[in-house]
């Protein structure tokens, strides 16, 4: 590994010498731009053979894994060191939140459980501290993964995010970006730079609750997101978000829909709850079953449901 000018280093390996876990890493550069327009113009030199990355939390163990594999001369570009990828800004009524901004950081901002506190409890259930320290917001919606739990928050909050590449920017709304396991709106030569996330209104209430397969460090087997807004007694607004029951996190609008102008009382709180497991088609995997994939987000609709309740009475 030898370093240049500073910000770029090059990691050469030699067949059976540098392993990551039990594999050998193919020839890569490294590169940690500090600018903005540097990151652009290293997508612009090195097209799809560069790979941007943050906290590479996913990136690691898809390589150890072997489910991410590449030829030698990859370039891989860092954005930790952006600084205008690293704030948590306020803007009136939104938040905007840097794609390279850590978990740890996200979890620990006033502004984040000020603007958005259901985003700060879902990542409260991420992972460790140390993955935290280090995982991205952006790393996480860009892996597509169905159970990225920052997710259904992020859905439930009418957020979007902002992509950029050598024409300039997009906004996405998170609704839009998902396309399939894996697979985002996002094209060869972009990345996103931004999630922003409208405040929550003074009237609304939300929860987020995740079930995995044990209690701490793991991917959801099921997770969920509502936000209610009340008004004279009756539901006025409603958002009911999935993860891990489709090929992408998604909204269940025919259960949002029900609730409007209803009670929160217990039959509509159960037969909600109902609707939006009904909606969705998981599949059996090592984790779970499609069955009790479809029960638990019955089970944590309701949970979410009447935690927003007892919030807004
Ligand atoms: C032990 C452990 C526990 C975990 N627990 C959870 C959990 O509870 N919930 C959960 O949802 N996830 C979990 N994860 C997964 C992972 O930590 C998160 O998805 C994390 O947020 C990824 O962020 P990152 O910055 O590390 O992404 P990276 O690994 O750096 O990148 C992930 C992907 O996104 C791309 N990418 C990253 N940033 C950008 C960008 N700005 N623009 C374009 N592309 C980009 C990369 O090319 C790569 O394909 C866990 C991982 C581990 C190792």
């Amino acid at each position: 590994m030898s370093d240049t000018n500073g910000n770029r280093t090059t990691m050469t390996t030699r067949p059976g010498g540098s392993f990551i876990g039990s594999r050998a890493m193919p020839e890569l550069v490294y590169h940690a731009p500090k600018t903005l327009p540097e990151l652009m113009d290293l997508i612009k030199i090195h097209g799809p053979a560069a790979r941007i990355v943050a906290g590479c939390t996913d990136v690691i163990p898809s390589i150890r894994t072997g489910r991410w594999r590449f030829d030698p001369g990859l370039h891989l570009v860092d954005i930790t060191k952006i600084n205008a990828l690293n704030q948590i800004e306020t803007h009136e009524d939104m938040l905007k939140i840097g794609a390279g901004v850590t978990l740890t950081r996200i979890l620990t901002s006033p502004d984040v459980k000020g603007f958005c506190p259901v985003l700060a409890r879902a990542v409260e259930q991420m992972a460790s501290l140390q993955v935290r320290n280090t995982a991205t917001m952006g790393g996480n919606l860009c892996m597509a993964s169905p159970a990225a739990d920052t997710a259904p928050p992020l859905l439930v909050s009418d957020a979007t995010v902002i992509l950029q590449d050598a024409r300039g920017e997009t906004t996405v709304p998170v609704a839009d970006f998902f396309t399939g396991p894996g697979r985002s709106v996002m094209t060869p030569g972009q990345m996103m730079t931004h999630i922003c996330i409208p405040k929550i209104k003074d009237q609304d209430s939300a929860a987020f609750l995740k079930i995995g397969t044990r209690t701490a460090v793991i991917i959801s087997v099921v997770s969920a997101a509502v936000r209610i807004g009340m008004a004279g007694g009756v539901c006025e607004s409603a958002r009911i978000a999935l993860g891990s029951v489709a090929p992408t996190p998604v909204r269940v609008t025919a259960a949002e829909q029900f609730l409007s102008g209803k009670p929160l009382d217990d039959q509509v709180v159960d037969a909600c709850a109902g609707m939006a497991a009904s909606a969705v088609s998981p599949i059996t995997d090592l984790r779970a079953s499609a069955g009790y994939r479809k029960d638990v987000a019955k089970t944590l609709v309701k949970r979410c449901l009447m935690a927003c309740r007892k919030d807004l009475t």
